[in-house]
């Protein structure tokens, strides 16, 4: 008989960013989920949110979806429809898989655990599939709208100085001459070699983005990140007809179904999911599939340590995956991490570390039942 869920703990990491990413954004929240099979094996997983929400996914995974997964298989592929559809009427995205991809990696790393296989490993396990992994090129990447300009400069020269050959910033500044002044400065430190991306948060509607991407062009734009409203289609179908700089986007796209919206009305040029805001490796790895269906590039949107490892196990193709780095904000950078990183970077280089699972466990001793959550506001 195969081994069942025995039970799920979690327990809330407060972690300090070193670097604030705003004003209301210095810290980031993890939940770490623990995952016992019946077997006495465990799975470590985690939950993530920089800012909302984090409270409310551990206590999603602390009761409903602890009591629907408990004695059920520790199969992460079977269990993630059903407990999606559990799930549902909490809403199809956002909460409800930010929270189920706490129990989704967890049961990957025990997948991973028991077969002795990293995450990658797994990923890859395709018949005919005896390629070495990928090693995706890194880029550098800061949430820094609110630097003063000379700041942003010289973040840009330590983007340089480390190796990169792609770097994001961030634009929507209030006056778009602001933001003209500071992609030149960017671009002038990196030259006319490197590939500069640039991310707007949302925070432009389609009269301004036209503008503002009509004044920035010049700056050779690899892609505009996030231009309008996630949730906006038509606003980006409409954009897409004014504009030929390449459009990112996906970090707040969060299904499956959505995603394929998106794809199939031709308006994304790079999707950018996040693993845990999908609601884990399951769904990740069925919206990458998806993107590559529509020949759309995938590049996995922050969690390098995470997101490394799923793109080292991307299918060969022309270009290298691009997987981000935003400066002193890796989970090896924040000192969480209570093992050597599963991903080691080297420049704008790296590659996965030979271990089982996805080999990432936080630092202090993990919660043993779900009824003793130590709730921690520091580390
Ligand atoms: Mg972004």
């Amino acid at each position: 008989m195969t081994a069942r869920i025995e039970s799920l703990a979690t327990r809330l990491i407060r972690v300090p960013l070193q670097r604030p990413w705003g004003p209301g954004v210095t810290s980031i929240s993890i939940v770490e989920t623990v995952v016992r099979d019946t077997d006495g094996a465990q799975g470590f997983g985690f939950s993530w949110t920089p800012s909302i929400g984090a409270e409310a996914a551990q206590a999603l995974l602390d009761n409903d979806i602890a009591r629907f997964a408990v004695g059920r298989d520790t199969d992460p592929e079977a269990l993630w429809p059903e407990l999606w559809a559990h799930l549902h009427e909490a809403g199809s995205g956002g909460l409800t898989t930010i929270a189920l991809a706490g129990l989704d990696l967890a049961l990957w790393d025990l997948a991973g655990r028991r077969a002795g296989r990293s995450l990658t490993a797994l990923l890859r396990d395709a018949p005919g599939d005896d390629e070495p992994p990928i090693d995706p090129e890194v880029y550098g990447s800061g949430v820094n709208l609110h630097y003063p300009l000379a700041e942003l400069v010289a973040q840009a020269e330590r983007w340089v100085a480390a190796g990169f050959g792609a770097v994001k910033m961030k634009v929507g500044s209030p006056e778009l001459a602001d933001d003209i002044a500071r992609v030149r400065a960017v671009r002038e430190v990196i030259g006319p070699d490197r590939r500069l991306m640039i991310d707007a948060n949302q925070r432009w509607d389609l009269e301004r983005a036209v503008r503002a991407l009509d004044a920035l062009a010049e700056f050779d734009l690899r892609w505009i990140e996030e231009p309008l409203r996630a949730d906006d289609l038509p606003a980006h179908e409409a954009l897409r007809a004014r504009t030929a700089v390449p459009i990112a986007l996906g970090e707040n796209v969060h299904t499956r179904y959505r995603v394929e919206e998106f794809l199939r009305a031709g308006v994304v040029d790079v999707l950018q999911p996040n693993a845990v805001r999908v609601g884990g490796v399951t769904p990740f790895r069925q919206i990458a599939a998806l993107a590559r269906t529509h020949g759309v590039e995938v590049a996995p949107h922050l969690l390098l340590e995470l997101s490394g490892q799923l793109a080292a196990a991307f299918p060969r193709t022309a270009s290298r995956p691009l997987v981000e780095a935003v400066e002193d904000a890796g989970f090896e950078h924040l000192g969480i991490l209570a093992e050597p990183s599963p991903v080691v970077v080297d420049g704008d280089r790296m590659h996965v570390t030979d271990h089982p699972g996805l080999g990432l466990r936080f630092t202090a001793e993990p919660a043993t039942t779900s009824a003793s959550i130590p709730r921690t506001d520091t580390l």
